[in-house]
């Protein structure tokens, strides 16, 4: 094997967002040496850029809430296929999460007896997010990186993994580069933890950074791991749709909790057009009620913008294909609507909503406080993941935990605002501490040169092809455009089909990448390097949703539009296969214990 520069740890952890930070932060608490790998520098994961809170039922703004009512609104936003032990243990837990990293120094906004206040947020049935105006990513992830650090973690700013190392089954390190000068870096771990975010730049138009290309998704796959529900892509309805140079920044739905609505061109609230039977009786009927609860009315219900985030994305585009679209192809999102009731509107719409009057004012020259904004879908967040033990979150490789986004089952079909904040505290959490314990009670693993050998060989190829290659980002546009176009929002069996087609062809540019240059501080080369993630968990995508032949929660199938009884039971699950290809198959839940059923039942 070359010699690299080569570090050591009891449980490396990859991601510092708020997944990793939280798993790295009690692997550290459990006594074991932790490093801590990200891809840029650490304070800028996507948790960083969260608005609008972290659910948790603290029960502060409404004392009907309890973690039973956010278990059952959980299940229903998931369309019943979540990992209820999953979503259980994240109702049970989160409150104490939140109080946590309330004791770890994070100022949250205050009730005005001081306690955490908590907004409202679609598909909750009661105010439940913990929050700091519309900046609460940045304050976590302020608050988790100083106690991380505290705790003596090792970090590894702008090194990219591009490989796991495995001893037979199990995985025993990691293999990436540094982004500044290219050189290669080696791993060896007792335990890995993967909390690398999300997909979103496999589709066009998206609220996720640069950063999110899959890598966790394709490292896992790639080791021997199963993901999971990789068809449920969710859309949020609300991204910024003007100029085009800011199209898909995400708008946060905290601007409907605090009373926004929603209208067409012809200046109709189309959200009450269109109420599903579930929701029906938690529903405003009429927009007087609505406003009243977004005030805290504990007699009104929810308006129907405040519906989940699948719903609310197909009703905007719905909208657009009836020709009642915005001006520049969106739908119109009104906060300022809200100086005809509260004397002192302006302002309090510039408190609750700092981040959002300085995004439209900078970047779209718009007064939210005056004037509408325009928005439309935008392609956000991925429930499907990587398969987990729900108490552990052990994937199905010994060894290889994994946590926040790129994990699969808490969320199920469609994840409610709000949840992933919790979800990254509560399974980041015990990912570090069962990491840790795998670590302690297994003895290290022995690194295998060859794969290590063939990992810097693979990285390095599209050198030796130089600049006469296929151009990276061009390979990597035309993906994002064509899932965007073939595998978003509204899928079919043909244009899927014609997806599949378009990878086998896209997978054979990418094989023919070439980058100039050398490999310092080189991005050709590291979107050559990304583009195998992005091929990877595109495929899963598009298979996974051509097996689910019915519409559920992200999941919207135009020549399957019902829910059918017998996916309902199962999850989708991919594999790699020993020669290469991708296995599909379907897994049946578990059965749910009677208790928690009873619980579902109860909240209907
Ligand atoms: C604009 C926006 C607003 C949001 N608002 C909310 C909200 O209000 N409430 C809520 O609950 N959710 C919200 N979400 C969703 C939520 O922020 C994310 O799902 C969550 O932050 C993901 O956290 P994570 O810890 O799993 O990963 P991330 O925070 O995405 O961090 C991933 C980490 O992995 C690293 N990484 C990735 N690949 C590699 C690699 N190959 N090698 C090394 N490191 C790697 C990255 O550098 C980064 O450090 C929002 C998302 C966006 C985009």
């Amino acid at each position: 094997m070359a010699e690299y520069e080569t570090f050591t740890h009891d449980v490396l952890v990859i991601g510092a967002g708020g997944a990793g930070l939280r798993a790295a932060i009690e692997a550290s608490a459990a006594g074991v040496s932790v490093g801590l790998v990200c891809k840029s520098l650490l304070g800028k994961a996507h948790t960083v850029m969260a608005e609008g809170g972290i659910a948790a039922a603290l029960a502060n703004v409404d004392d009907r809430d309890n973690w039973k009512v956010h278990f059952a609104d959980t299940m229903r936003g998931g369309q019943y296929v979540n990992n209820w032990r999953m979503a259980e243990l994240h109702a049970k837990e989160a409150p104490d999460r939140v109080r946590e990293l309330e004791a770890w120094g994070a100022m949250f906004d205050r009730t005005a007896d001081g306690r955490i206040l908590q907004r409202n947020f679609g598909g909750h049935r009661y105010p439940r997010l913990a929050h700091v105006g519309d900046r609460t990513g940045l304050e976590m992830i302020r608050t988790l990186q100083d106690h991380g650090i505290h705790r003596g973690v090792d970090v590894h700013m702008e090194c990219t993994i591009v490989r796991l190392l495995r001893d037979g089954d199990r995985v025993v390190g990691a293999f990436g580069y540094e982004r500044e000068r290219g050189r290669f870096r080696l791993f060896r771990a007792g335990a890995v933890v993967l909390a690398t975010g999300g997909i979103g730049r496999a589709f066009k138009i998206t609220s996720n950074s640069w950063e999110y290309t899959g890598d966790g998704h394709t490292l896992a796959y790639d080791a021997g791991a199963e993901l999971m529900d990789m068809e449920f892509v969710q859309f949020h309805p609300t991204g910024m749709v003007w100029p085009p140079s800011v199209r898909g920044i995400l708008v946060t739905e905290g601007v409907r909790g605090e009373g926004g609505v929603l209208r067409n061109r012809e200046g109709r609230r189309f959200m009450f057009d269109d109420i599903p039977e579930p929701y029906r009786a938690q529903t405003a009927d009429n927009e007087e009620e609505g406003w009243r609860y977004t005030q805290g009315d504990k007699t009104a219900r929810r308006p129907p913008e405040l519906l989940t985030r699948d719903h609310v994305s197909r009703c905007i585009v719905r909208e657009l294909k009836a020709g009642r679209g915005s001006e520049h192809g969106g739908v119109y999102l009104d906060i300022s609507w809200i100086t005809e009731r509260l004397p002192n509107a302006a302002e309090h719409i510039k408190k609750k909503l700092p981040s959002m009057y300085h995004q439209f004012k900078q970047l779209a020259d718009i007064d939210i406080t005056k004037e509408p904004m325009e928005v439309g879908p935008t392609t956000h967040y991925i429930m499907g993941g990587v398969r987990v033990n729900g108490d552990t979150q052990m994937s199905t490789v010994p060894g290889l935990f994994a946590a926040g986004e790129c994990a699969a089952g808490i969320n199920g079909a469609n994840r409610l605002g709000g949840n992933s904040l919790s979800d990254l505290l509560v399974f980041g959490k015990r990912a570090g501490e069962h990491a840790a314990t795998f670590a302690r009670a297994n003895k290290p693993g022995a690194i295998d040169a060859s794969q290590v050998d063939e990992a810097a060989r693979q990285a390095v190829e599209p050198f030796g092809r130089g600049p006469e290659g296929e151009g990276p980002y061009q390979v990597q546009y035309a993906l994002q455009a064509m899932m965007q176009d073939l595998v978003g929002i509204v899928r079919n069996e043909d244009e899927m089909q014609r997806a599949l087609a378009g990878l086998t062809e896209l997978g054979a540019r990418a094989r023919r990448v070439g980058v100039g240059g050398h490999r310092e501080y080189n991005p050709g080369w590291h979107a050559a390097l990304d583009l195998h993630n992005l091929m990877t968990v595109a495929t899963a995508v598009t298979r996974s949703a051509l097996e689910r032949r019915e519409s559920r929660g992200g999941h919207f199938r135009e020549d399957y539009p019902d829910k059918s009884a017998a996916f309902g039971s199962v999850n989708v699950v991919v594999r790699k296969e020993p020669d290469g290809g991708m296995a599909v198959s379907r897994a049946a839940i578990p059965e749910m214990p009677q208790e928690l059923k009873r619980i579902i039942e109860e909240m209907k």
